[in-house]
Parts: C-alpha cells; sequence; structure tokens
C-alpha cells in the first residue's frame, strides 16, 4: 500500500494543477439545516438555490409553499423555481469538454486491491452497469482483471488530498507519467473513513466515469469553475439546471446512491455518444498462462451490463471442445489438462449488439 501511494505522489500533484478535484465530502454549498423546530425538512435544491441568493440557510423553515429564511424573511416556492440566480451564461447547465472519446469500447483494469474488495467491487460494477443501460449510447465498457489483453483506464488507489474521494483525466489530454491509459484515482482510505456504502461508490465511480468521457459538472459555471484547459460547451438540448444529476460536483454523504443517473444525464450522455453503430467488442479476462484452478471455474463476459447471450468454445488441437451458449452471464470452464488452448468468446447484448469473436491463446500449465 505504502508502496504505491509512493508510486502515484507524482501524479495527483499534477492532476490538482490540471484537472478537477471531484465530491468533496462535506457540502459547502448546502450548509446543513440543524434547526429543530423546522416544521418540514426542506428539499436540498432550495436550500442551494437559497444560499446561491445570499442567505443563511441555518434554521430555514418550510412552510409547504413558503421558506422562512434568516428569521423573517419570506420565500416563495415558487420565486426558487424561477428566479434567475445570475447572468445567462451561468445557468448550471450540463456541459463537455472540447475533446471527446476517439473509441467506444473502453477496458478498465481493476487489481485485485478492488477486485478483492467486495464493497468496491459491487460499486465498480453497478457504476459500469449503468453506464452500460444507458440505451441510446455506443459506450460499452468492460472490466477486466487480467492485464494481459492490454487496457485502456486503470482505476488506481492512491491518497487524495483532503477532502478528495476520486479524480479523473479528461479525454484526449496527456498521460501522465508514462502511466498507461487514462486512470481512475480513488482514495479508499477516506472513503472507508466515511463507511461509504457498495451504492455511495458507484455513484463516485460512474461519476468519474462521466469526467473520462468528457463530461464536466454540471453546475460547473455557477461553482465558478471556469471553461479550463478542458473548455466547456453547453448541451443544445439540456436547457435547464439538473438538479439531481449524478455530474453535480459535491458528493453529499446523504445521498445513498440509490439513484445514479438523471434523466438528463442520459440525454447528455446519448447526445455525445449516439447509438448509431454497435462496434462491440469483449475481452477475454483471463491471464496467458497459469495452473488449471486460475483458468477453470466461473467465467464472466468483461462487459457487464444487460447480456441476451454469451458464448463460449474451448478448443486445443488433441480434440478437446467445449462449448457455453446462454443468457447466464456466468460460464463454467471445465478443468483444463496442461496443453495450448484457443479461447473464443463473443457476446450479444440488449442494445442489439453482437460483439465480435475474440479470440486468445491460453496456456494451461
Ligand atoms: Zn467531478
Amino acid at each position: 500500500m505504502e508502496k504505491q501511494v509512493w508510486r502515484y505522489m507524482p501524479l495527483f500533484t499534477c492532476l490538482i494543477g490540471i484537472f478537477t478535484a471531484c465530491k468533496k465530502a462535506e457540502v459547502p454549498q448546502q450548509p446543513p439545516d440543524t434547526d429543530p423546530i423546522q416544521e418540514k425538512k426542506i428539499d436540498s435544491k432550495y436550500l442551494l438555490r437559497i444560499h446561491q441568493l445570499g442567505f443563511d440557510t441555518t434554521g430555514a423553515r418550510n412552510y409547504d409553499s413558503l421558506f422562512i429564511v434568516e428569521g423573517d424573511i419570506p420565500m416563495a416556492k415558487s420565486f426558487l423555481d424561477t428566479v434567475k440566480l445570475s447572468s445567462s451564461d451561468k445557468n448550471g447547465r450540463h456541459a463537455y469538454t472540447n475533446t471527446l472519446l476517439n473509441m467506444n469500447n473502453i477496458r478498465i483494469f481493476l487489481s485485485e486491491t478492488f477486485w478483492g474488495n467486495s464493497t468496491y467491487y459491487q460499486g465498480i460494477l453497478r457504476a459500469v452497469q449503468e453506464w452500460n443501460g444507458v440505451t441510446n449510447s455506443s459506450l460499452n465498457f468492460h472490466t477486466i482483471s487480467h492485464a494481459d489483453a492490454g487496457y485502456n483506464w486503470e482505476i488506481i488507489n492512491a491518497t487524495l488530498p483532503g477532502g478528495i474521494l476520486a479524480l479523473n483525466d479528461y479525454p484526449g489530454l496527456p498521460d501522465i507519467n508514462g502511466v498507461p491509459g487514462y486512470n481512475i484515482l480513488v482514495d479508499m482510505d477516506y472513503i472507508n473513513s466515511l463507511n461509504l456504502t457498495y451504492r455511495q461508490i458507484s455513484w463516485i465511480i460512474a461519476h468519474e466515469i462521466g469526467h473520462m468521457v468528457g463530461l464536466r459538472h454540471s453546475d460547473w459555471d455557477l461553482r465558478g469553475e471556469g471553461t479550463g484547459v478542458e473548455g466547456a460547451n453547453y448541451f443544445p438540448n439540456i436547457p435547464v439546471e439538473d438538479y439531481s444529476s449524478l455530474m453535480r460536483a459535491i458528493f453529499d454523504i446523504n445521498n445513498d446512491g440509490s439513484v445514479l443517473f438523471s434523466s438528463y444525464d442520459r440525454t447528455a450522455i446519448s447526445t455525445l455518444y449516439p447509438l448509431h453503430f454497435c462496434n462491440l467488442q469483449t475481452y477475454i479476462d483471463l491471464p496467458n498462462s497459469g495452473p488449471s484452478g486460475t483458468i477453470s471455474g466461473s467465467i464472466y463476459p468483461s462487459y457487464r451490463g444487460s447480456v441476451d447471450l454469451v458464448e463460449w468454445e474451448i478448443t486445443n488441437n488433441s480434440g478437446f471442445s467445449y462449448t457455453y451458449s446462454d443468457a447466464d452471464p456466468e460460464a463454467v470452464i471445465p478443468i483444463l489438462a496442461p496443453g495450448t488452448y484457443t479461447f473464443r468468446h463473443r457476446i450479444i447484448i440488449s442494445k442489439g449488439c453482437t460483439s465480435t469473436w475474440n479470440v486468445r491463446t491460453i496456456t494451461v500449465l
């Protein structure tokens, strides 16, 4: 762990200067209302608006259609729903970077640090499934735990500056310090100290994936983040602020992570990466060689999402043949005698896409 932290120490000093720091655990824009006499809980979007208007939200009271703030100032909900908070170029709308991904199958490598931790693994898989579940998008995400087949991104455990849960790279910007591919840095120690659930971790990972494909914070302009080197372009088809966006900059610790994408998040993704072609590839998440115990047993498609059909074929020159074809993503590879085998794998997913056959030569020692 210490070695890993040391290894990546230069990365995030670099990242801080160039990239966006994400999701502080505190909610500085939303001071918690701790007044015990408040009549009803105030929705966080109204607390944020009141705060953005320059009023103290401590002790704000909720009377259905009316809030009372700072003791005696009435504010109608209808006013907060419609008030223009700032000039027209600061409207809390989703935005995207100048450069987008130039691929649609993204392999994410997970080291044992993550796949060996059920809370994180569940969280990461749920985030990937959420992304793969955007039906009008051509993006396909694959998690792999063996680096042999190559990968595009890696999720890395790192110690990050105070209050930061995770960091990202944006597409098109230079690779960092020779580390292959682009990376999501996650501060596991900090996340663990907050006792976040796998659902909350999936919120964090799904948010970081959003940046990795070019989504800015959906409230970037209200926060004064500026366009930065990555750029910020509004979506012509998203005309309003999106309070429930996964891409809000601050992770609210009270958010249980049960809901990830908002409908506008899905609009943003399908606008940038529309499903006009499939180009679905899949990957065989096994090492190039290993003992039978490593190669055999349960195996899943690297693509995690709704799968209509999973196919495996394993053959060798001695006439061995194993086939699996089923909607169940879990296939069980039998014990294989030492030798060299040809693995073929293909999936069909609910978007109507059929992957190409992936072929690997794997040696059982
Ligand atoms: Zn962020």
